[in-house]
């Protein structure tokens, strides 16, 4: 089966990449000329662990190949995925305008029976303006081609996508017709073999599916970190309640690590544009707009124990930031926590040195020359005032206390044991672990 896969981002270079490990012929189509050349010479536009291997091996035995002309490689092929952005728009709905301008494309260059899958996170609706698109372009052409548009979401975590797409927990696909179903059930079947189940649905449950399970996974983070929050005020310790609720099968133990707030390319942009799909039909989601008004806040926390512990005035005051990326795992910096602080230190008056391990160019493009920028996590805290822990890279894990003597700890994610911090003498601060240690 031929495979093409538009957008070469996190999701279509990992969709792209994994359809060829199992067998399939895959082309990767993208607009950005740079990164198909660099991709057709093995180097890769983002960091994701293991992605290159794969992209390598299934580049050099021919199942996996690059092309910025979609009309060139359409023919032949089975399955088109649309993997491009939809960032939001100024009103925070999805903008859907790269989707359906390749949706356009497609019905410019089909040559046989299609089947047109949204990958790309898109509100309820947008399969029927992707359709609407396919057959406007298609009478243009004066042609009566065949095809099927079918919605399935990818639900991959950036720092495990390679792993989370070759091992999904489940695969959700939205189908409105046998033909296209089957095509899709073959497509996946190699990732079904050890039982992980594909759910058919009809699309609009599909497309909505997305956006539900990130609602849910935001709300989660922004429970634990309004509770944290209290019991900073209360005299609690969050890592306590944490275990003590996590260990309820109905609670569970993931996605209750509180933190500086959720960020990354997809809870922000998804959270508003499921509120903003509620507006359009008259319905306040009264949840989620909590949960992003305490993600903002929550971004500024550790600030704030910043301008408390110095009693308002940060002017000359040094500050290592360890950790930059929205999470570890990835260089993507979007939405990124790290840049909320570094920015509100900047504007206090701080110095500002930063270190991650794999974001620092990314970071770059945004932070110019406002910070300075360390070769490693001990160079970024030489001489400093304090560090914050921004970001929990394993790297971060266990530092040499004994090189950070006099230096404040602000743990933005909780991963240090803030007991044995103060026995060392180190004055830390949690989130909500009520600080200071
Ligand atoms: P990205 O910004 O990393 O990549 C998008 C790519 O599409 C870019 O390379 C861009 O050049 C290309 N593109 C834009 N217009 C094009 C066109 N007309 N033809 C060909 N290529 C075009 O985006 P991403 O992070 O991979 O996200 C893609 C979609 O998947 C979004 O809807 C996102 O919400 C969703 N998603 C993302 C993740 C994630 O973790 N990043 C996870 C699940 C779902």
């Amino acid at each position: 089966m031929k495979v093409i896969v538009i957008g070469t981002g996190y999701v279509g270079l990992v969709t792209g990449a994994c359809l060829a490990e199992v067998g399939t012929e895959v082309v990767c189509v993208d607009v950005n000329e740079t990164k198909i050349r660099n991709l057709e010479r093995g180097i890769l536009p983002i960091y994701e662990p293991g992605l290159e291997e794969i992209v390598t091996r299934n580049a050099a035995n021919g199942r996996l190949s690059f092309s910025t002309d979609l009309a060139a490689v359409i023919p032949g092929a089975a399955v088109a995925f649309i993997a491009v952005g939809t960032p939001p728009g100024e009103d925070g709905s999805a903008d859907l305008q790269y989707v359906l301008q390749v949706a356009k494309e497609i019905g410019q260059s089909m040559t046989d029976y299609l089947v047109v899958v949204t990958k790309s996170t898109v509100p309820v609706g947008t399969a029927v303006k992707v359709n609407r698109e396919i057959k406007q372009a298609l009478q243009h052409r004066d042609t009566l081609l065949d095809y099927d548009v079918a919605s399935n979401p990818e639900f991959l975590k950036e720092g495990a996508a390679v792993q989370d797409f070759l091992k999904p927990d489940r695969i959700v696909v939205g189908v409105n017709s046998d033909r296209s179903k089957e095509v899709l059930e073959q497509l996946y079947r190699p990732f079904l073999l050890n039982g992980r189940p594909i759910i058919f649905m009809d699309i609009a449950s599909a497309e909505m599916t997305k956006y539900a399970a990130n609602a849910m996974l935001a709300t989660k983070i922004s429970f634990i970190n309004d509770i944290a929050n209290l019991c900073d005020l209360v005299g609690a310790d969050v890592n306590m309640v944490r275990k003590g609720i996590g260990s309820d099968a109905r609670i569970g133990t993931s996605f209750i690590y509180p933190g500086i707030g959720y960020g990354g390319s997809c809870f922000p942009k998804d959270v508003k544009a499921l509120v903003k799909t509620g507006k359009e039909y008259g319905h306040t989601l009264r949840i989620l707009e909590a949960v992003e008004a305490v993600n903002n806040d929550q971004k500024l926390v550790l600030f704030d124990k910043i301008m408390h512990h110095y009693e308002g005035e940060l002017n000359g005051v040094t500050f290592g930031i360890w950790g930059l990326s929205f999470k570890p795992g990835t260089d993507d910096m979007r939405e990124a926590a790290s840049l909320v602080l570094i920015n509100a230190l900047l504007e206090a008056g701080a110095v500002v040195r930063v270190f991650d391990p794999v974001a620092m160019e990314e970071a770059k493009k945004t932070l110019g020359d406002t910070v300075v920028w360390c070769e490693d996590m001990y160079h970024a805290v030489e001489g400093v005032d304090a560090v914050a822990l921004v970001t929990e890279w394993n790297d971060f894990r266990l530092p040499d206390w004994s090189r950070m003597k006099g230096i404040v700890v602000f743990d933005g994610r909780n991963i240090y044991d803030l007991p044995y911090l103060k026995k060392k003498g180190i004055v830390a601060y949690g989130i909500g672990t009520a600080q200071p240690s």
